[in-house]
C-alpha cells in the first residue's frame, strides 16, 4: 500500500502543474489503494472528497508557492496523512487499569478471531507490568476451549479458572470473578466463547455474561483479515456489547489492516493494542499516528525508535538527549537536526532512512541519501536559535483562525539563502520535521505510546 501510494505520490511531483485531472487521476489511484487494504468504500469515498477539498484550499490559498513540486506532493500526502488518522482517531481515552483495585476485562468476537490467545497476552502484559492478573474462561461452546486456556495460562504463570463440568458460561464467569475478586487480582480476564457468525445465542449469552460480571472494558476482539466485513461485525458487536476498545490480531499476516480502519471509523471506538503474532509477547500498542504511516510507507518511528533503543543500549551518551525529549513530548527543530545526525551515525543511511516519517522518497545511492542528509543539516545551520528551539510555526504565515498554514514566510527564504539551498527544499524539510513532530507529541508523556513500548520489553 505505501508502495502504491509514494508511487502515485512520485507521479505527482514529476508532474507539472496540478491541474484538477492530475490531482483527480492521483486521488483515484490513492484511493484503489486504500480499498485493496480493505478500508470501507464509503470511507473512501468520503475520504476522497475530503482530501481534495483541503488540497484545493491549501493551493489555492498559497499565491506563492502552490505550483513547486515538493509541496504539492506535501500537500496531497498530508492531507490522506490527515484524514485516515481522524479516521483511526475517536478522539475517545480507552479504560485505564487501575493498581490496588480489581479491573475486570471482558474480550469479546467470534470465533477464531483471536480471542483467548490475546487475553494471555493481556494477562502477560499487565503482569509484566506489576498488576496481579489472571483469567476466567467462560467459553463452553468450544469443546477443549478450558484446554487451551488452561496450557496457555500455564505457559504464561498467570492464574486461570475455569470449569470441566459446568455448562452455564454465565455461572462459571461469575464464580471465577467472584473469587478472583476475593483474592483481590487486580486484572481480570474474561474470556468469552464465540460462534462461526453473529448469532442470537452468542449475543444473549454475551449480554448476561456482561451483567454477570460488569466488566470495567469490554474489548472487540478482530480478526485484520476479515476485510470488508469488519464494519458490519464491530456494528452488531457494539450494539450488544457496547465494547469500549478495539484489539486487532493476526497483523502479522497478509491483512493490511484496512478493516481496523473501518472497525474504529463505524463505532466510534479506539484501538488499544494490535495482535502481531502467535506468541505471548506479540502484542504491541497502538497509536494512531505511528499506525498510519507505517501504512502509507511515510516511515516507521516505532522501528525507528526500537533501532534508537538498542543504540542507546551501544552508546548511551549520545542517544540520550533525543530519547529524553520524546519521551516528554517535545520535539524542536533542533532535536529533528540532532536525530538526523544519530541516524547519519547509525550505520548506513539508507537502511534508516526510510524509517523516519516524512522522508518516503529516500531511495537511491548511500551517497545520494547522505547529500541529502547534509544538505537537510546545513539548513537547520543557518537557522536562529529561536528558530532551531521552536516547533517550526514560525516558519509559517497563518490564516485569520491562527491554525491553518496559508504559506511560508521570509524566514525560509533566509534559510535557503545562507544554506545555499532552495525555498522548495526548505519547505520540505520543515514538512517533513512537522511530521515527524507530530508523531512526537504522541509519543510522549506517561501515557505516550513510547513509555508503553519501553516498559513491554
Ligand atoms: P478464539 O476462538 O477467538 O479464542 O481464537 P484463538 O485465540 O483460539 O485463536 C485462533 C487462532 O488464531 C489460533 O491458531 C491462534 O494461534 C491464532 N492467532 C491469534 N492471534 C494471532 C496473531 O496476532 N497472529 C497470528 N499469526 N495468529 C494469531
Ligand atoms: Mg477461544
Amino acid at each position: 500500500l505505501g508502495r502504491r501510494i509514494n508511487g502515485a505520490l512520485s507521479s505527482l511531483s514529476r508532474a507539472g502543474t496540478l491541474d484538477d485531472a492530475l490531482l483527480d487521476s492521483t486521488l483515484k489511484e490513492i484511493c484503489t489503494a486504500l480499498l485493496e487494504s480493505d478500508v470501507n468504500v464509503k470511507l473512501v469515498a468520503s475520504l476522497r472528497t475530503r482530501v481534495k477539498a483541503q488540497v484545493k484550499a491549501a493551493l489555492e490559498a498559497d499565491k506563492t508557492g502552490g505550483g513547486r513540486d515538493a509541496q504539492k506532493r506535501n500537500v496531497v500526502q498530508k492531507a490522506v496523512f490527515d484524514e485516515l488518522v481522524g479516521l483511526v482517531n475517536p478522539g475517545v481515552e480507552p479504560y485505564k487499569p487501575k493498581k490496588g483495585q480489581s479491573n475486570v476485562i471482558m474480550a469479546v468476537g467470534l470465533q477464531g478471531n483471536g480471542k483467548t490467545t490475546t487475553c494471555t497476552k493481556l494477562a502477560v502484559y499487565y503482569q509484566k507490568r506489576g498488576f496481579k492478573s489472571c483469567i476466567v474462561c467462560a467459553d463452553t461452546f468450544r469443546a477443549g476451549a478450558f484446554d487451551q486456556t488452561r496450557q496457555s495460562a500455564t505457559k504464561a504463570k498467570v492464574a486461570y479458572f475455569g470449569s470441566y463440568t459446568e455448562t452455564d458460561p454465565v455461572v462459571i464467569a461469575a464464580q471465577g470473578v467472584e473469587k478472583f475478586r476475593k483474592e483481590r487480582f487486580e486484572i481480570i480476564i474474561v474470556d468469552t466463547s464465540g460462534r462461526h457468525k453473529q448469532e442470537k445465542d452468542l449475543f444473549a449469552e454475551m449480554e448476561m455474561i456482561g451483567e454477570a460480571v460488569k466488566p470495567d472494558m469490554t474489548v472487540l476482539v478482530l480478526d485484520a483479515s476479515i476485510g470488508q466485513a469488519a464494519e458490519a461485525q464491530s456494528r452488531a458487536f457494539k450494539e450488544t456489547a457496547n465494547f469500549g476498545a478495539i484489539i486487532v490480531t493476526k497483523m502479522d499476516g497478509h491483512a493490511k489492516g484496512g478493516g481496523a480502519i473501518s472497525a474504529v471509523a463505524a463505532t466510534q471506538t479506539p484501538i488499544i493494542f494490535l495482535g502481531t503474532g502467535e506468541h505471548l509477547s506479540d502484542l504491541e500498542r497502538f497509536a494512531p499516528e505511528p499506525f498510519i504511516s507505517k501504512m502509507l510507507g511515510m516511515g516507521d518511528i516505532q522501528g525507528l525508535v526500537e533501532h534508537m533503543q538498542d543504540m542507546a543500549q551501544q552508546n548511551p551518551e549520545k542517544q540520550k538527549e533525543v530519547m529524553k525529549n520524546l519521551e516528554q513530548g517535545k520535539f524542536t527543530i533542533k532535536d529533528w537536526r540532532e536525530q538526523m545526525g544519530n541516524v547519519m551515525n547509525m550505520g548506513p543511511i539508507s537502511k534508516f532512512a526510510s524509517m523516519i516519517p516524512g522522508l518516503p522518497d529516500m531511495a537511491g545511492s548511500e551517497d545520494e541519501i547522505s547529500s541529502k542528509f547534509k544538505r537537510m543539516i546545513y539548513m537547520t545551520d543557518s537557522m536562529t536559535s529561536y528558530e532551531l528551539e521552536s516547533d517550526g510555526l514560525c516558519f509559517l504565515e497563518m490564516e485569520k483562525d491562527g491554525k491553518t498554514p496559508i504559506r511560508t514566510n521570509w524566514r525560509v527564504q533566509r534559510v535557503a539563502r545562507g544554506s545555499g539551498t532552495s525555498v522548495g527544499e526548505v519547505e520540505e524539510m520543515l514538512f517533513q520535521y512537522r511530521m515527524m513532530a507530530s508523531m512526537a507529541k504522541g509519543a510522549g508523556g506517561k501515557n505516550g505510546w513510547l513509555s508503553a513500548m519501553q516498559k513491554m520489553q
